[in-house]
């Protein structure tokens, strides 16, 4: 049966690796694209790939023929799709996500914000099994718990070090903008790539495996090659785990597919070409930020809110050139330190914190420049 795909968030680094993905497999179909403002390669994806509906949520002038914007895109390019691919950057990803729930379709969930910020709204679609993670640390823990009859005793997240990991201490303060987007394994785009620097990506992650996984005991190993993509670990005392050159094509590939397969081949890698494989303890002096957003997703309610928009706010100001590296840590902890927390019960009471936190968060980072 051939499966009809909404990428949502084409023009980025998983929509333009899903699109290739898409025109490789036979079963699969494109559906729709949505963008955010890249309207030159949105066009051009347009025309190579005629989907039904091609949409842009900030065109930035004149929408050009063919194209949709305004109030009610989400709903016109998810209408229809049988799988949804939400690669959205930020908490902006969730209302899509909340669209898929309520119409019932699979969610193929790049955006961990929407977890990170709305696991509560999701909570009863991701028990019913209309999640997909494509999130490579959560694919694999996926794929290593289908069909696994045996209880687990852990889950191990895997972190390459991001791109800081071998800037000194003393400098890492001050790392410049170049310096953090040279990602060492993994290529991706700027705001994941400058939050593997901090680790805030890896605490969003533990967030996002407890929402999806439940309370199972959550473990963070830093393994600088990216080949093991993260472990489950059994009563009986043995380790699962998924190997292979860092390529975001494979859970891509997995969760699009889900559960049926007509299977292209990704890569052609071997253990020889892999080399020593090294895992050594997280340094959580070294990663501060790690924990101030650990614990916000451990005290729930609108914690994660704040610490997602307070990062947000504060790596676009870094990639603006506004403040510094060191700063981005600052500005959370700061936000965190002002939240008044409330419950979260439906999507306006999650945009309400956001809303907040980010303008607390621009307060702060009008102070540091
Ligand atoms: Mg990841």
């Amino acid at each position: 049966m051939i499966r009809k795909v909404a990428v949502l968030g084409s023009t980025g680094s998983i929509g333009t690796r899903a699109l290739e993905i898409i025109e490789a497999c036979p079963d699969l179909e494109l559906h729709s694209l949505l963008c955010n403002s890249n309207i030159d390669l949105l066009m051009k994806q347009k025309k190579l790939y005629a989907p039904s509906v091609t949409a842009i949520a900030s065109p930035g002038g004149v929408c050009p023929d063919g194209v949709i914007t305004g109030q009610g895109i989400l709903e016109k390019v998810i209408d229809g799709a049988d799988t949804v691919l939400n690669a959205i950057v930020g908490s902006a990803g969730l209302r899509a996500s909340l669209i898929c729930r309520d119409l019932g379709i699979t969610l193929a969930l790049a955006n961990k914000e929407s977890l990170v910020v709305g696991g509560e709204l999701l909570r009863a679609y991701i028990t019913a099994g209309g999640v997909i993670p494509v999130d490579s640390e959560h694919s694999t823990i996926f794929r290593c718990l289908h069909r696994e009859p045996r209880p687990v005793r852990s889950i191990t997240l895997t972190a390459s070090g991001g791109s800081a990991r071998d800037i000194p201490a003393w400098k890492l303060q001050t790392a410049g903008v170049d310096e953090i987007l040279n990602h060492p394994t993994w290529a991706m785009g700027a705001r994941i790539t400058v939050d593997s620097a901090t680790m805030v990506n890896k605490a969003f992650e533990v967030i996002e495996a407890r929402w999806l996984f439940g309370e199972i005991k959550i473990d963070v190993v830093v393994h600088p090659q990216s080949i093991v993509h993260s472990f489950v670990r059994l009563e009986d005392g043995s380790w699962k785990a998924l190997m292979g050159k860092p390529d975001m094509k494979v859970p891509l590939q997995y969760a699009l597919q889900y559960p049926d397969r007509i299977l292209e081949v990704i890569s052609d890698d071997c253990p020889l070409d892999w080399g020593t494989l090294e895992f050594s303890e997280l340094d959580r002096q070294r990663y501060p930020a790690f924990n101030l957003v650990v614990r916000a997703g451990q005290d729930g309610k609108s914690w994660p809110v704040a610490a997602n928009a307070a990062d947000e706010v504060a790596v676009a100001a870094f990639l603006a050139g506004k403040i510094r590296f060191g700063n981005i840590t600052a500005v959370i902890e700061e936000v965190l330190a002002g939240h008044k927390a409330c419950e979260i019960s439906d999507l306006e009471t999650v945009m309400k914190a956001d809303r907040e936190s980010r303008f607390e968060a621009e307060r702060i980072v009008r102070r540091l420049c």
